[in-house]
C-alpha cells in the first residue's frame, strides 16, 4: 500500500517533466523525453519495490529503458509491470493534451490508449436500468463504459458463461469472470460508495485475486500490486 502511494507520487512527478513542452504520441519521436522521465522513476522503484521488482528496474535504468518501452508499447510483451508503471506517466500526459497515442488499435481494450483494464467498476446509470459497467485503463487512467454482459478478454456474450463471485469479507467488490478464457476482471460498486477509487481501492481485496488464482483464473491486468 505505501508502495503504491509512493509510485503514484513518483508517476506524477515523472508526468509533470513530460508536461513542459508538448509530445506527438509517437514512441520513437518522444523517445528521448520518455526516457529522461523513465530513469528517475526506474531509480524510485528500484530502492522502494520489492525484489525481484527493484533489481529489474536497476537493471533497466542502466541500460536502455527505451527498448522494454517499445516491445510493451508495440504490444509484444504484455504482462510487464515496470514498462506499464514507467509509460503511465506518459500516456496520462498525452491523454491531458488529447495527443492520440500513435499504437496498434486492440479490440475491447482502452479506446484511448488500447491499454488493458486493471480494474472494473459499477456506478449508478441515469436510466433505472441497473448499474452502468466501467473499466479502468491501466496505462492512461481512463475508463470506458462496457455492456454488462461481455468478456472484455475473449468477448464472450453468454449469460451462463460469465459468473461472477463475491466474499462477505470485501462488501462493493467483485470478481467477474468468463468460464470460456479463465480471464477475470475485479469490480468495485461505486453505487454503494462513489468515492472509492477503483484502483487504489481494489489493493484490499487482494485475498480475492489470490481465491481467483486457486480457481483457475487469471486477471486480465495486474493490479498495482502486480498480481
Ligand atoms: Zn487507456
Ligand atoms: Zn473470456
Amino acid at each position: 500500500m505505501r508502495f503504491a502511494a509512493g509510485l503514484y507520487r513518483e508517476q506524477a512527478a515523472a508526468a509533470a517533466l513530460l508536461e513542459e513542452t508538448p509530445l506527438s504520441g509517437n514512441l520513437q519521436r518522444d523517445g528521448e523525453r520518455v526516457a529522461e522521465s523513465a530513469v528517475p522513476l526506474l531509480g524510485w522503484i528500484a530502492s522502494n519495490a520489492p525484489s525481484p521488482l527493484a533489481e529489474e528496474a536497476a537493471a533497466r535504468a542502466a541500460q536502455d529503458p527505451l527498448l522494454p518501452l517499445r516491445a510493451y508499447w508495440s504490444g509484444t510483451a504484455e504482462d510487464d509491470y515496470l514498462s506499464r508503471a514507467v509509460l503511465r506517466p506518459y500516456v496520462q500526459v498525452l491523454a491531458a493534451a488529447g495527443a492520440r497515442p500513435d499504437r496498434a488499435r486492440a479490440e475491447r481494450m482502452c479506446p484511448f490508449c488500447s491499454g488493458a483494464p486493471w480494474v472494473g467498476s459499477r456506478r449508478s446509470a441515469a436510466d433505472a436500468d441497473g448499474a452502468a459497467r466501467f473499466l479502468h485503463c491501466a496505462l492512461c487512467g481512463g475508463s470506458w463504459q462496457v455492456m454488462r454482459i461481455i468478456c472484455p478478454a475473449c468477448g464472450e456474450s453468454d449469460p451462463g458463461k460469465l459468473p461472477s463471485f463475491q466474499s462477505e469479507k470485501h462488501a462493493g467488490v467483485r470478481i467477474e469472470a468468463c468460464e470460456t478464457c479463465k480471464a477475470y476482471v475485479k469490480s468495485i460498486d461505486l453505487t454503494l460508495d462513489a468515492r472509492r477509487v477503483p484502483e487504489v481501492d481494489e489493493l484490499l481485496s487482494l485475498g480475492m485475486d489470490l481465491w481467483a488464482a486457486e480457481q483457475g483464473f487469471m486477471r486480465i491486468e495486474p493490479g498495482l500490486a502486480g498480481l
